[in-house]
């Protein structure tokens, strides 16, 4: 089948505001197929987030090829769905009025956009609190709503750049779940940008490690073969998991100190 996302040779070189030049990525070669949970790991300013903004066509690599379902990706990817680390809810609307400004440029009627926000955000498990402004909310209630956001265009690629990275680890893992239970019901193509291996293994059908900048690159691609559906919790818990996955996980491991200690040379 064809990609949703292919990143061919990809080099991205950023141009310093001192005349200067700095190589974060090198050489990318990735492809994320229609229905695949992909994870992305690696050190702080390896350049994942990086990665995300070309298959987002935010910035254009200097060179190398991105594709978005076989056609080359020119200006935004209007197929996409992004999610930040950071919230990008507008303060003075309610989580309704947030998630219905995702179906303005759709031109969806107000009564249907009304309608399935409501609808998304029970969904997202927030049925009571749809007439709640951000401030509000909670950081896990937050990133429900960006998700519900997200999520109510239907787009055919997921991109998350670190979505769960400012929750407590409880909210981490439950909102995991969540994404997970969405996700299962209808699969897309899904980049997931984590710091956290254990979690990366958890959600995704793939894991892809990233050498530590600059001119970054894979360093290696594994497959998870753990069964679906799945439970965060229960894999985090389950002694089983290190146990099947230990050539996996000591891999991983391994990949991950070469690639911070790069950093530190
Ligand atoms: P990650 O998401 O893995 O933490 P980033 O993709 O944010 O890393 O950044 C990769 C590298 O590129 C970092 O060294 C960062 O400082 C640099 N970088 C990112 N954006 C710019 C920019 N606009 N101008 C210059 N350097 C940048």
């Amino acid at each position: 089948g064809v990609a949703a996302v292919a990143l061919g040779g990809i080099d991205i070189t950023f141009h310093l505001a001192d005349g200067g030049r700095y190589q974060a990525v090198k050489g990318i070669d990735l492809k994320v197929f229609p229905g695949e949970f992909v994870s992305i790991v690696g050190p702080t300013g390896c350049g994942k987030s990086t990665l995300l903004n070309a298959a987002a066509g935010l910035l254009t690599p200097s060179s190398g090829s991105v594709g978005i379902f076989g056609k080359p990706l020119a200006g935004l990817n209007r197929r996409a769905g992004y999610l930040f680390q950071q919230d990008a809810l507008m303060p003075w609307k309610t989580a309704l009025e947030n998630v219905k400004v995702a179906l303005e440029p759709m031109g969806v009627p107000e009564r249907e956009a009304d309608q399935r926000a409501r609808e998304w955000l029970g969904r997202v498990g927030l049925r009571t609190f749809v007439d709640r402004y951000p401030h509000m909310l909670s950081g896990g209630q937050r990133k429900r709503v960006s998700l519900a956001q997200m999520l109510i265009r239907d787009p055919e690629i997921l991109l998350m750049d670190e979505p769960f990275g400012p929750l407590d680890a409880q909210t981490r893992q439950i909102m995991g779940n969540l994404l997970l239970d969405l996700w299962s019901r209808d699969r897309k193509a899904l980049m997931f940008v984590t710091h956290d291996l254990e979690e990366a293994i958890a959600l995704s059908d793939r894991v892809v490690v990233m050498s530590a900048g600059p001119a970054a690159g894979i360093v290696a691609d594994y497959k998870v073969d753990l069964p679906r559906p799945r439970d965060i919790a229960d894999i985090r818990l389950e002694k089983a998991f290190h146990e099947i996955h230990r050539d996996i996980w000591a891999s991983l491991r391994v990949e991950v100190q070469k690639a911070y200690a790069m950093g530190e040379g």
